[in-house]
């Protein structure tokens, strides 16, 4: 069956202008024809977009769907069975949103893609990294001390492995590649949401780096690092990384490297505030909300040094379970810190890159996937509205499927 949306005027993402009336016709997953008048469509169904504006959908660059909660004494011990269905809720929560993409920078989310495809849940594509890699004592290494209890060099649990030494992390860098990761994380900094590494902490040997950097370019893709300071951000690029989550702290010679280098940055912006705001009323505990502090105005002063410089910048959220609900926030604090096109560009261009789906999405255009968002708000004017999706999102289609329809 033929879905047609006529009288709609699109963002051409390429130039980022906007296109007067147009008719987008959906056939199966795909964008079969973008014509100046609806088509004849026998039996098609219509949905009118007269003056709204028929946007891609949007890419988020930086989620996590394992964890369910900020409370994370409970995630330890959360039943698999409750884990899972948070997982699907998050996933379900960011289609209503209009996020047809993300890219999972940590965790396991094969069950997760699996239960989509097969109709179990609905949500958006996921582009996964798999369990991102960290050293013992790093970011990803959740055991509180007194939990310790394995020596060994390779231990998992659903949001990371700890691996240490080139050997280990190489064997991690395979494990995930051969589950279906698309691209590898691993961790070059302390973090925020982490128990024993103090945030301004260097993680990772330049061999352990390289390590996974060598098994990303034999596969023909990418790793990607957290990281936060700039000798943190250089032990990455320097030994092969191509992107950096976060990036806070961020200076002016790092970034200039980073420009050199063609290396993108993901900043992460809504979470901190997010921490800040509701972490400690949903059980953040005291010592992530004690780290937390100020890393938002960080983040906000990182854009303009990034740009000044000339760095790439994706656009993604990073918000931890219940925080998840802020995920468009991400819109007004970019757009407060950017012209709209240029955070419309990182949506649709760069995050599109970090996905590796160029020719798949980002463009209303025959042969795309059909994934849409219509909206009453004129994205090159008023991007920051975008923060609230009950006002600024009237309908949604991923993969052709209409999953949100407040037009009637
Ligand atoms: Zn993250």
């Amino acid at each position: 069956m033929l879905t047609i949306i006529e009288n709609a005027t699109l963002l051409d993402t390429e130039t980022m202008r906007l296109v007067g009336e147009r008719a987008v016709t959906i056939e199966g997953d795909r964008i079969v024809a973008v014509d100046e008048a609806a088509p004849k469509g026998d039996g098609a169904r219509l949905i009118d977009a007269r003056g709204r504006f028929l946007l891609p959908g949007f890419i988020d660059a930086h989620v996590h769907h394992v964890i369910t909660t900020m409370d994370f004494r409970r995630l330890a011990t959360m039943h698999a069975a409750e884990r899972a269905i948070g997982m699907a809720k998050l996933s379900e929560g960011m289609m209503q949103r209009g996020f047809t993409t993300v890219r999972d920078t940590g965790g396991d989310t094969q069950g997760l893609i699996g239960a989509i495809e097969r109709g179990l849940c609905r949500g958006a594509r996921i582009v996964p990294s798999g369990r991102a890699l960290s050293q013992t004592a790093g970011h990803g290494d959740i055991i509180p001390r007194e939990g310790l209890v394995c020596a060994c060099q390779l231990h998992s649990n659903d949001f990371s492995h700890v691996a240490d030494g080139a050997d280990a992390v190489r064997l991690a860098a395979r494990t995930e590649l051969r589950a279906g990761s698309v691209f590898i994380k691993i961790m070059t900094s302390g973090g925020v949401a982490s128990p024993t590494d103090p945030f301004d902490s260097l993680q990772y040997t330049p061999e352990e780096v390289k390590a996974a950097t060598t098994e990303t370019d034999h596969r023909n893709t990418y790793t990607t690092s957290h990281a936060y300071q700039p000798d943190a951000i250089r032990l990455a690029i320097e030994n092969g990384v191509r992107c950096i989550e976060h990036g806070n702290l961020i200076d002016d010679a790092v970034a200039s490297e980073m420009a050199e280098l063609g290396v993108t940055m993901v900043p992460t912006l809504v979470t901190y505030k997010a921490m800040a705001e509701i972490g400690a009323k949903v059980g953040l505990p005291q010592v992530n909300v004690d780290k937390n502090s100020g890393v938002f105005e960080q983040g906000r002063a990182s854009i303009e040094i990034a740009k000044r410089a000339g760095v790439e910048l994706g656009f993604g959220t990073d918000l931890l379970g219940e925080a998840q609900a802020w995920q468009s926030q991400e819109f007004r604090i970019r757009a407060e810190l950017e012209p709209a096109e240029d955070v419309l560009r990182s949506i649709y261009q760069t995050n599109v890159k970090l996905c590796r789906l160029e020719g798949e999405i980002g463009r209303v255009a025959p042969g795309m996937v059909a994934d849409l968002v219509l909206s009453p708000i004129n994205p090159l004017e008023k991007l920051a509205d975008y923060d609230d999706p009950q006002r600024a999102i009237d309908c949604v289609v991923g993969r052709g499927e209409v999953m949100v329809d407040r037009i009637g």
